[in-house]
């Protein structure tokens, strides 16, 4: 008898699948294509890779991501199977031949004995449906859309994301930057210097706005266009181009901030950045989503006083997405605080990338399987790569403005490396993304063994 039904066969459906079919559980895998498309898919294959080929750097000792497949693979992922088996050059990152990674999963989910594929669009969860995983990707359908925006709030499903641009907080140049909130208030976490100002004078604001409007964009699908819910996150190149002061009077109103390092005097402009971890290593530029093509928006958001040595952890970007506002509706097990016969998995949750969106399958269904087990359902610790995502989607701080997140090392939960403080920066820097992805893996196996041995 059926145990799972699991919707959605693309990279997280498929992980999750598999994981519980090896586990000796019987899962039904419900996939709409090819009877009904979504605007980017392209074949009837599962786990189809919709754009790059690339599952990003595969160094598993210094780079976030690739600390991401090392986990992956000590769980045994089907993903990362297929992916390395059909991976093709691309110096250190793992990049795939797409059609037959593609089929090599569609093969190992059609011949599993305990996956049924379905192929057929799921509208609604039926009420008899007792383990549901939704991992319906970025590209949801509309009714089961509609079905979840029902089953949580108005305001808790998203159909854009709006990136600001995230900057490492160590490489904010504080000689010119200070902290503070308008007009001295006291923010939620008790202070009054809840953020990162960057001044700029007349001048530097001028240029800055030209700059903006001159700026090379990249520019929306034509099945994008029409996307709902676009009009309240204006990219800050098309406020720009509304007049020379509407920034000023926008995201970069300077009223009620006062800049020490000039006597306190009230700047012409600033750009402030919101602390987006709970740690503080991240810093978000409020209001600074935009389609400026990467390599722009590193040249122009240098050029802001403050900013000139900063690091992006992600740049800005506008793009169609369907995902939930996991913080305010998931428990850190992925299943629907409101009917927790409802996990879900995948990009839908608020994480972003391939490999990622696959963790979140893989997590989604050990937490199923031990639910069927009656066992405690405990995520991997922060201290893990999917761990830190499942704290990064699930926080239940004061979280206003929840925005998908690719892995990087500001998530993990905060290493003392005071004993290397006085190395280089480019040598201690190396050190502690080691350490950390040595712990990762340390509390990964652990996590393994405490919970599914
Ligand atoms: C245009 C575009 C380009 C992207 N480019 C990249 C990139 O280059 N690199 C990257 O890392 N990430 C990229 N992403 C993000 C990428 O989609 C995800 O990283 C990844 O595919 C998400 O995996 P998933 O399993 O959550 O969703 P998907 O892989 O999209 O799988 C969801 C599956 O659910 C099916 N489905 C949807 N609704 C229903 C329904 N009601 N019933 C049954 N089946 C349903 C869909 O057909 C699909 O097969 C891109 C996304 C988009 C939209």
């Amino acid at each position: 008898m059926t145990q799972v039904k699991i919707i959605g066969g693309g990279l997280a459906g498929c992980e999750a699948a598999w994981q519980l079919a090896e586990r000796g559980i019987k899962v039904d895998l419900y996939e709409m294509r090819p009877e009904k498309s979504t605007p980017a898919h392209q074949t009837s294959e599962l786990a189809e890779l919709v754009c790059s080929n690339s599952f990003r750097s595969d160094d598993k000792l210094s780079n976030a991501v690739g600390i991401l497949h090392e986990e992956l693979r000590i769980c045994g992922s089907l993903i990362m199977k297929a992916a390395d088996k059909h991976k093709v050059p691309a110096g250190s990152a793992l990049a795939v031949d797409r059609n037959l990674f593609s089929a090599e999963v569609t093969k190992h989910i059609s011949d599993h004995k305990n996956i049924k594929l379905i192929q057929k669009e799921v509208k609604n969860i039926p009420d008899d449906w007792e383990n549901i995983i939704i991992a319906t990707g970025p590209l949801t359908s509309e009714p089961l859309s509609k079905f979840i925006l029902n089953k949580s709030s108005n305001d808790s499903l998203y159909f854009f994301d709006a990136i600001a641009p995230i900057i490492y907080s160590d490489s904010i140049d504080m000689s010119a930057a200070w902290f503070q909130s308008r007009y001295n208030k006291v923010g939620p976490s008790g202070s009054l210097n809840d953020y990162i100002n960057c001044p700029l004078n007349e001048s530097q604001y001028l240029q800055f706005v030209d700059e903006l409007i001159d700026a090379d964009r990249a520019s929306f699908n034509d099945w994008e266009i029409d996307t709902p819910y676009f009009d309240s996150c204006l990219p800050i190149e098309v406020i720009a181009r509304s007049g020379p002061q509407t920034l000023r009077h926008g995201p970069m109103k300077p009223f009620g901030l006062n800049n020490p390092h000039k006597k306190g005097d009230e700047p012409y402009a600033v750009v402030q950045l919101r602390q987006d971890d709970i740690t503080g290593q991240l810093y978000n530029m409020v209001g600074f989503q935009t389609k400026i093509k990467y390599g722009h928006q590193t040249d122009i958001f240098k050029k802001i006083p403050g900013l000139c040595n900063a690091r992006f952890a992600r740049l800005g970007g506008i793009h169609r997405n369907t995902y939930i506002n996991s913080p305010k509706l998931l428990l850190s097990n992925l299943s629907l605080i409101s009917d927790q016969r409802i996990k879900f998995a995948g990009q839908i949750t608020g994480v972003e990338g391939y490999v990622e969106s696959t963790s979140m399958g893989l997590i989604s269904s050990l937490m199923t399987y031990n639910k069927l087990k009656m066992r405690n359902q405990i995520p991997p610790p922060e201290t893990t790569a999917m761990g830190s995502l499942i704290s990064y989607i699930t926080r239940k701080d004061d979280v206003k403005n929840f925005q998908p997140m690719n892995i990087n090392f500001g998530l993990f939960e905060k290493m003392n490396i005071s004993d290397i403080r006085k190395k280089p920066k480019r040598i201690r820097d190396i050190e502690k993304k080691n350490r950390i992805a040595q712990r990762a893996e340390n509390d990964l196996n652990e996590w393994l063994s405490s919970n599914f041995a």
